[in-house]
């Protein structure tokens, strides 16, 4: 109860930040006053022989041609609205430093003699006297008016529905969670047709059995496909998004804003694709963050909040692309533009018009954006990316700021800022409360560096969870998670296998210190899910390489609960110098043998005692096996071979007597295995069959 508290005070602020940008959008007036309609039918149904340009109101006020064709438009439009249309003319006036020579009435009594009929002229005739409208010239404007409004209106309701589908996932997650929680302990097989909609749709890869494993082009990894939940999921949000383009447009025949049924269209088209890209920037930010409150209450990894949070940004790319294509489309069809060069058109309406020029560039970068946050360069040059991401994410924000101020659709923005600024402000809390000067002992292991850490009493992580580590001595500004094992006397460990960044560089510079350094970390976590394992009566835990982490931090929990359960653990690593990253750790489990341990060396041959290692390897082998010798018959450890994870997955799910979980963390390979092992079994045994998956790269 008490560590909901945090999220739940948390989704409360989430929420009341959606609920002021709703509210604020609410607030958005789609009334069509007079004014509206006057000013357009001034400057678009008639033509005068007069000199004044239509912004130059100086020149409008003091020629009466407009005020006395304004006055008789006012006249006829709908009541209510005269008299602050009538205002608003005055007012503009004298913003333009001019006094408009006479009152509306006065204005109106000219006219008796000196005007022209509108229906009397047509468009292109050039008048030199004011031009009274007709009552369905006024009409017709105050119809384009209000299509105009109407397709505005529903752009908003629709972004808001697109953002709905989300809330509706979050709240079936939010119930499956809940049903998770409850079910395993009551036992029984779920329906038939529960374990076939398992089967097929929730547990397996979308085709092909590849999911954490990627995609290769040769040798090259390129991409990852999602799980086939996930796809459908993204299949029915952009399918969503796509439909929501296009329908419920009004239109209106003999348009006085638009002039043709194309340049409407496709400007109702360029206003929609706008409003459904900008409704979803907040949600683009809330699943993208570490802190993202729906990570506990949705049960979904963040990996799986990374898969929308991409497709998300994918959607809005297009949504914005399509803004800037018919908006293109449309200022080169209107009125003055019409077979004007190109560059006339990019003069006048890009480069001397900053609102415009800025909303280009802000395409230009969600583009590149897209293409910097590819697969190949996450994976190769993870630092670089999230540097570039940061600051093209930045510049974006700035620039679409800029072109949507004007609009008055700025609240999406501050619900944006205000969901990434809190995600910072929990980052560096977070810190505080972990102890922001903890010392941590690391000491080279293998190919590992081994860090070991005793945080304050509010760092309390549960198992499989993981931190970001800062080595505030190496690149302060760099944080990486690794999973987190407690060890007996309460002190919190991290093993870190070296790649080629920061973990290479840390554990070179602790093996020039001969191997051991107490260095100043900060510890940013616990994050991620810790699965509700202890409630399953079989659990299977299969780990590869340096995923044992995140299972060990298991399998030492259910080792300490001591209940009754049948509990396995099968790890695969290439060299048995890899079991000295938990060697502790393993002794603890094989302490009264609750655990049923198997651990295949798979690149070596040689048995665990008989190895002749490096001074230092043997050394600490032989540690493992003197401290108890036990120890190392019960790992059960085989040489040069590997089990077959899928009949290990479908025997032990077949002769478990009731509820059975299997959780996986290791390679990308490994882990298809296991999915795809589950989802062909997860109705072959006599209890619920559920299959929890920890990866050690986000998606
Ligand atoms: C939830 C989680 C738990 C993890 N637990 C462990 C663990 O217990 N032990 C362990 O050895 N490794 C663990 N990892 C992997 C570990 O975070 C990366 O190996 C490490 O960040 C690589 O750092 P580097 O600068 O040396 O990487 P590089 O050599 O630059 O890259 C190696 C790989 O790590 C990925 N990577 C680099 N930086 C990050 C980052 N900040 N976040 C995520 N991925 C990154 C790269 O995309 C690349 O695939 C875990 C990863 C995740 C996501």
């Amino acid at each position: 109860m008490k560590s909901a508290t945090g999220p739940c005070l948390l989704l409360l602020l989430t929420i009341l930040g959606f609920a002021v940008q709703d509210v604020q959008a609410a607030k958005r007036k789609y009334t069509i006053p007079c004014i509206t309609i006057c000013s357009s039918y001034m400057t678009g149904s008639f033509k005068t022989a007069s000199k004044c340009s239509k912004t130059d109101y100086a020149c409008m006020c003091t020629d009466e041609i407009f005020p006395k064709s304004y006055a008789m438009c006012v006249d006829i439009c709908r009541k209510e609205g005269q008299a602050s249309a009538w205002r608003s003319l005055e007012e503009t006036c004298e913003a333009a430093g001019v006094s408009l020579k006479r009152a509306k009435a006065e204005y109106l009594a000219l006219t008796e003699t000196d005007y022209v009929d509108q229906a009397t002229i047509s468009s292109k005739d050039v008048v030199s006297a004011a031009v009274k409208p007709t009552s369905s010239i006024v009409l017709q404007n105050l119809l384009a008016r209000a299509e105009k409004n109407h397709n505005m209106k529903w752009s908003e309701y629709y972004g808001n529905i697109l953002n709905a589908y989300w809330g509706f996932l979050i709240l079936l997650a939010f119930g499956r969670l809940i049903t998770l929680r409850l079910y395993p302990r009551k036992g029984s097989r779920p329906l038939s047709v529960v374990s076939k909609f398992r089967e097929l749709v929730t547990l397996p890869a979308t085709w092909g059995g590849k999911h954490i494993e990627p995609q290769r082009l040769g040798s090259i990894p390129v991409n990852i496909i999602p799980t086939r939940w996930q796809s459908i999921v993204v299949f029915f949000f952009i399918a969503l998004n796509v439909v929501f383009l296009f329908v419920d447009m009004w239109t209106v025949p003999k348009n006085t804003i638009y002039y043709t049924d194309a340049i409407m269209r496709t400007r109702n088209i360029a206003d929609r694709a706008a409003l459904l890209g900008v409704a979803l920037l907040p949600i683009l930010f809330l699943f993208g963050g570490r802190n993202n409150v729906l990570l506990f209450f949705t049960g979904w990894s963040f990996e799986t909040f990374n898969v929308f949070h991409r497709w998300i940004g994918r959607m809005m790319f297009i949504n914005f692309a399509v803004h800037g294509w018919s908006f293109t489309y449309y200022y080169r069809h209107v009125g003055e533009y019409k077979g004007e060069s190109n560059f006339a058109y990019w003069k006048e309406q890009i480069l001397d018009d900053r609102d415009n020029y800025l909303g280009i560039v802000a395409v230009v970068l969600i583009g590149i954006i897209l293409v910097q946050a590819c697969y190949v360069l996450r994976h190769h040059w993870y630092e670089v990316f999230l540097v570039l991401h940061i600051a093209t994410v930045i510049c974006f924000f700035a620039t679409a700021w800029h072109h949507v101020k004007p609009h008055n659709y700025l609240e999406y923005f501050y619900t944006s800022v205000a969901i990434w600024g809190f995600d910072r402000l929990i980052r560096i809390g977070r810190i505080l409360l972990a102890g922001p000067f903890s010392k941590a002992n690391i000491s080279v292991c293998g190919d590992a560096v081994y860090v070991s850490v005793k945080p304050a009493v509010h760092f309390q992580p549960k198992p499989g969870q993981y931190a970001f580590l800062y080595v505030l001595r190496h690149n302060f500004w760099e944080s990486h998670p690794f999973s987190i094992m407690e060890t007996r006397d309460k002190h919190y460990v991290f093993v870190a296998k070296a790649h080629k960044g920061l973990t290479k560089k840390i554990h070179k510079s602790v093996t020039k210190q001969d191997g051991n350094a107490a260095v100043n970390v900060w510890i940013e976590g616990p994050y991620g899910h810790s699965y509700p394992i202890a409630r399953y009566e079989t659990v299977l835990l299969v780990a590869g390489g340096i995923g044992i982490t995140a299972i060990m931090s298991y399998a030492l929990d259910l080792k300490r609960r001591n209940t009754p359960q049948d509990v396995r653990l099968y790890w695969m690593v290439r060299e048995q110098g890899s079991l000295r990253w938990v060697q502790d750790q393993l002794q603890e489990l094989t302490e009264g043998g609750r655990i049923d341990i198997h651990i295949y060396v798979t690149g070596e041959t040689e048995d665990i005692n008989e190895k002749n290692h490096s001074q230092s390897e043997s050394t600490s082998m032989s540690d493992l096996s003197e401290k108890n010798s036990a120890v190392v018959s019960k790992l059960h450890a085989k040489y040069n071979q590997r089990p077959d994870i899928r009949s290990v997955i479908g025997d032990t799910v077949r002769t478990a007597d009731g509820s059975v979980a299997v959780v996986s963390c290791g390679p990308g390979s490994l882990a298809d295995v296991c999915r795809k092992a589950v989802a062909e079994n997860v109705d072959k045994g006599k209890g619920r069959v559920d299959y929890f998956e920890d990866a050690f790269s986000w998606a």
